[in-house]
């Protein structure tokens, strides 16, 4: 059997013994807890998610032919992928192997939060500058 020293927390990263998943009860509450999330909203989130990346792709295109509806269908899908993001915030399982959950909500969250800003820009840019 492979014993690997370096195991960590599953949610929270810190150093455990090869044995263990977690390194308390908390953190394997907050595992579940994310794990419930995130069957819950997967397939509804990666709908919209879809939805948006298709819009924000259609918009860059769009945008050289009619600047006004090609800035909305790119800012108004940013905005929304960042508030869903913010609410229901699930990194890419690669991300998670890496970091872990608890970093990688983080991580998730400050991704969120710049495509809500970005997005609020590109809203105000389109209302005044087109
Ligand atoms: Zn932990």
């Amino acid at each position: 059997m492979k014993v690997n020293k370096l195991k960590k927390c599953e949610y929270c990263a810190k150093e455990i013994s090869y044995h263990e998943m977690y390194c308390c009860d908390d953190c394997q509450k907050g595992a579940n807890e994310f794990y419930d999330m995130r069957d819950k909203v997967s397939v509804l989130i990666g709908i919209i998610n879809g939805i948006c990346v298709m819009s924000i792709g259609i918009g860059f295109f769009v945008f050289s032919f009619f600047k006004e509806a090609g800035a909305y269908m790119v800012s108004i899908p940013m905005i929304i992928l960042g508030l869903i993001f913010m609410l229901f915030p699930i990194p890419a399982d690669v991300m998670i192997q890496k970091y872990k959950i608890q970093k990688s909500v983080k991580i998730t969250r400050i991704i969120a939060l710049s495509l809500i800003i970005l997005g609020i820009i590109a809203t105000i840019f389109a209302i005044f500058t087109i």
